[in-house]
């Protein structure tokens, strides 16, 4: 599922801020099965976006990209990535998104990581050593990346909450067909009324992740001001009510969920949609500074 996010994300991007040429070169393939990613993070840190150290330098014919990119998703597979970086002949607004064709020479990537969870989603390094990047290779403007990023990352965050409802489905099903066969005290364990709670906060782990996602894809669509504070808050319940909910199904499965399987495999899946995408501390900083504009906002009107 996160290499679905990571993909999309890219996708978006391209679609949002791309020059016709930069569509006409990379979205066709990028719809035809060639794999996208999305590369913020570095080794010194993935909350503190704009920290980061991967840096270009201005040349006749474009420019010269280094810096190392850790725990990205889709990284030992990936085509085509969005990479963050800085241009710093320009000065103090010089973070700059970089549209990158991770074919060519100059691209170095790590071996797939040994995750905990997500182990289908291949995740792992990107390293730049003096990358030739053409002179086209910048998304939107030099200088604006940190402006486009969140626009792109509030899109991915936002699939996290319909991901997780999507995910919780055949969980769900599953925890209650096992409690209407499994018996316990002479009755369905369905008919005890703690087991019962949890299915119901399963279904609500679904339902509020669906609802609040779309209601973040309908402000995102409609560039409505509260766009990135709703894809915060569908980001921080889809991936919380994930992880509670997958603990959940264990526990209702009893003995059974906790042997190795689908079903411990999903709660290690859904921890890393507490980090991946931006952790929840993260959204709730978000969330808190988006109320705080919108408060100084109404003070100035
Ligand atoms: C499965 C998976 C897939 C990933 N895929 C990608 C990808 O495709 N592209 C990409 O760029 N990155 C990806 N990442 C990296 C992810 O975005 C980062 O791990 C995440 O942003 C956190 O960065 P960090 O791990 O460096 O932790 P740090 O930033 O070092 O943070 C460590 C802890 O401190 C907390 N913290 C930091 N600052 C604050 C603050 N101001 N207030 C409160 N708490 C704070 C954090 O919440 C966290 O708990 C992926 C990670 C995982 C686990």
């Amino acid at each position: 599922m996160l290499s679905l996010v990571a993909h999309a994300g890219l996708v978006r991007g391209l679609v949002e801020f791309g020059t016709p040429g930069q569509r006409e070169r990379f979205l066709p393939r990028l719809l035809d099965g060639a794999v996208g990613a999305t590369a913020i993070t570095e080794p010194s840190g993935g909350s503190d976006v704009a920290g980061l150290r991967t840096s270009a330098v201005r040349t006749p014919g474009g420019y010269l990209l280094s810096g190392a990119k850790t725990h990205i998703t889709n990284a030992p597979v990936a085509d085509v990535a969005l990479v963050l970086g800085r241009i710093p002949e320009l000065g103090r607004r010089d973070i700059t998104i970089f549209v990158v064709d991770l074919a060519g020479p100059g691209v170095a990537r790590g071996p797939a990581e040994s995750l905990f969870g997500n182990r289908t989603s291949p995740t792992g390094e990107l390293r730049f050593d003096g990358l030739e990047l053409p002179g086209d290779a910048v998304l939107g403007t030099e200088g604006h990346g940190l402006q486009m990023l969140y626009d792109v990352i509030s899109f991915d965050r936002l699939l996290y909450g319909l991901i997780a409802a999507a995910y919780l489905e055949p969980l769900l099903r599953e925890a209650l067909e096992f409690a209407c066969s499994r018996q316990a005290f002479k009755v369905r364990i369905a008919d005890h009324q703690y087991v019962q709670g949890k299915l119901t906060d399963i279904r609500l782990a679904i339902e509020t992740s669906r609802w609040v996602s779309r209601a973040a894809l309908d402000a995102v669509v409609a560039g409505d001001p509260q766009a990135s504070l709703r894809c915060s808050v569908a980001k921080l319940v889809g991936s919380e009510g994930l992880a509670a909910a997958t603990r959940d199904v264990m526990t209702i499965l009893g003995h059974r969920g906790y042997v190795e399987g689908p079903v411990t495999r999903s709660i290690q899946d859904a921890l890393g949609t507490l980090i991946a995408g931006g952790t929840t501390e993260m959204q709730r900083k978000n969330i808190f500074n988006q109320m705080l504009g919108e408060l100084a906002e109404e003070e100035v009107h």
